[in-house]
């Protein structure tokens, strides 16, 4: 699919200029209800939307956590804090984590996280455009760079950290409204020979304490559209449409169909869910209740150069 370049240059813009403006606003203490709701605002006020529900996992939920309508948890602990921006579809992904407990630990695992990322980059940048056919007769797929390569120097990062990487989340391709458009980047040498291609990646390197793999906890109220056939109740229809309006084929959360319909949207959603027009996601937690940490950036891999557009 043909990619719009400013649209993601300028999602990425957004990002970036948000990430500072949540770096202020996360804090111990704060209800994580009034740090998702102040991103996103933030977010459309700099001209985009949210790609997705502001995602705030505390310590041992590696992802997955957004705040019901009425959520009362307040930040703690090891908070990741993972949103996206998107313009018409064309989507940046980031994510940072923050250390609220004044933990020695909690701050290296971060660490960690954050060097397999910029080591992951580093060699994309040193190895996707240079291992180019010179004689300018570069495919899409004429690169060096094996996927495997990138998830070897994340695990290896992590693992010299005297941590693990979460084996079983990845970093993804994104197309227009597909935030998973289906390429997966491993958190590990996966031992497959996948070369890596000019697209739109997100990277996004786990790093926990615990043995490195997640479960699926409990329902996230974050949702995205599977199918438009029409549902029976009036308000479920009307529900539906807004869904399909508003979002397209990219996540929402409960907290947003309830701001617009009220706590009813609540059975919609659930109504939805059960005639397959919705697929709920599940939070991630980590399998032995540990602690993780994640970095993300989203890069965009042309022919001859590789741009961070979160940066
Ligand atoms: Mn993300
Ligand atoms: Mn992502």
């Amino acid at each position: 699919m043909e990619l719009d370049k400013s649209k993601i240059l300028e999602a990425g813009k957004i990002t970036s200029d948000v990430r500072a403006y949540a770096r202020t606003i996360v804090k111990s203490g704060i209800p994580l209800l009034d740090i998702s709701e102040k991103i996103e605002a933030k977010i459309i006020e700099l001209g985009g939307k949210p790609a997705f529900p502001c995602n705030l996992s505390i310590n041992e939920i590696a992802a997955h956590y957004t705040p019901s309508h009425d959520d009362k948890t307040l930040a703690h602990g090891l908070i990741k804090v993972d949103f996206g921006v998107h313009i018409d579809g064309y989507t940046a992904d980031n994510s940072f984590s923050l250390d609220l407990d004044n933990s020695e630990e909690n701050k290296k695992l971060i660490s960690a996280s954050e060097e397999a990322l910029s080591n992951a980059i580093k060699l994309i940048e040193n190895k996707f455009a240079k291992g180019k056919n010179v004689n300018n007769k570069s495919r899409p797929d004429d690169s060096n760079l094996k996927l495997s390569e990138i998830g070897s120097v994340i695990q290896t990062t992590i693992e010299k950290s005297g941590f693990s990487p979460i084996i079983n989340l990845s970093g993804h391709s994104m197309e227009q409204y597909e935030l998973h458009a289906g390429i997966t980047i491993p958190n590990i040498d996966d031992k497959r020979n996948i070369k890596l291609s000019e697209g739109l990646y997100a990277i996004e390197p786990f790093a926990t304490t615990g043995s490195g793999k997640i479960r699926d906890g409990r329902s996230s109220g974050i949702y995205n559209l599977e199918d438009t056939k029409k549902p029976r109740s009036p308000l479920a229809r009307e529900v539906l449409e807004f869904i399909e309006k508003e979002y397209n084929t990219l996540p929402f959360c409960s907290r947003w169909v309830v701001k617009k319909f009220g706590t009813r949207a609540l059975f919609a959603l659930s109504e939805l869910e059960a005639n397959g027009n919705l697929h709920q996601f599940n939070q991630l937690v980590e399998v032995s209740g540990n602690k993780v940490s994640q970095a993300e950036h989203t890069i965009l891999l042309e022919k001859d150069k590789v741009i961070v557009t979160t940066l």
